[in-house]
């Protein structure tokens, strides 16, 4: 029997792995790619997330705000592709308080974020304002950026729910949640019918150290010359 043979193997079936699996196969076109896993795709971490994402990052930098836009538009394509079968929603994250002295954080924290790209600071303070709520479903034509809402008017209109002494929230806009499980099924569906293996076991950590070589630096001298072996553990 011959050995099987890959031109990819790729260490794990959670959603990092099956994400890369797709992307190999289906984007870049790359065959002989398996995934192995000593259990079912996605049943270690990718089953318990809550299923959130978010462009609003704190600073400082903006490496993260940059890395989630990215990842957003991601997963948007997919959503797009796969007609929205993972139920991407753009809800928001709300951030609410009833200290007053936490209303101009909030304007400070949607100005300083805008400079970090993740989208207009839109401040609403009078009764007019033209805040834009969330709809419960889909992710798109909606604003980016964040809403800040001090008006105690359209705080009551828009947040019923929330308690009478609030007195500002901040909606980050490029936020939600989607099913991360049927995204994951969608993506190894997807590289399956691009030629990606699914093998089950487990991998087992190779040695990088030829044998006889020095433990401390590797080297294939050996410990025996190897000028670091008296600090090798
Ligand atoms: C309670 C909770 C809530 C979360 N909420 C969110 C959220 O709202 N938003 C968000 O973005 N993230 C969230 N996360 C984080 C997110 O779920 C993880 O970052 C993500 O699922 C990790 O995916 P992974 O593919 O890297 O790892 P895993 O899903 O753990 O996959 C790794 C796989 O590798 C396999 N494996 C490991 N070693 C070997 C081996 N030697 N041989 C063969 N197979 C091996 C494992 O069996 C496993 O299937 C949450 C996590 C938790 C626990």
């Amino acid at each position: 029997m011959s050995a099987p043979t890959a031109e990819v193997v790729i260490c794990g079936a959670g959603i990092a792995g099956i994400a890369a699996a797709y992307h190999l196969a289906v984007r870049r076109g790359v065959t002989g790619v398996v995934l192995v896993d000593e259990g079912p795709p996605l049943s270690l971490t990718s089953d318990k997330s809550t299923e959130c994402y978010r462009n609003w990052w704190p600073g400082p930098g903006d490496d993260m705000v940059a890395l989630m836009n990215r990842s957003i538009d991601l997963l948007e394509d997919l959503a797009h592709e796969s007609h929205n079968r993972f139920l991407l929603n753009r809800r928001g994250y709300l951030f609410v308080t009833a200290d007053p002295a936490q209303v101009p954080v909030f304007v400070e924290r949607a100005k300083e974020a805008a400079t970090r790209g993740v989208g207009p600071a839109r401040i609403h303070d009078h009764a007019s304002s033209d805040y834009e709520p969330a709809p419960a479903d889909g992710f798109e034509d909606q604003p980016t950026g964040t809403d800040v809402i001090t008006d105690p008017t359209l705080l009551r209109r828009y947040f019923p729910h929330l308690a009478s002494d609030t007195k500002a929230v901040l909606h980050a806009r490029r936020c939600g949640w989607f099913s991360a499980q049927q995204l994951g099924m969608y993506l190894l569906e997807r590289a399956r019918e691009h030629g990606v293996r699914f093998v089950e076991g487990r991998v087992e950590r190779a040695s990088t150290r030829p044998a006889g070589a020095c433990a401390a630096c590797r080297s294939a001298r050996g410990a025996a010359t190897c000028a670091s072996r008296r600090t090798a553990s």
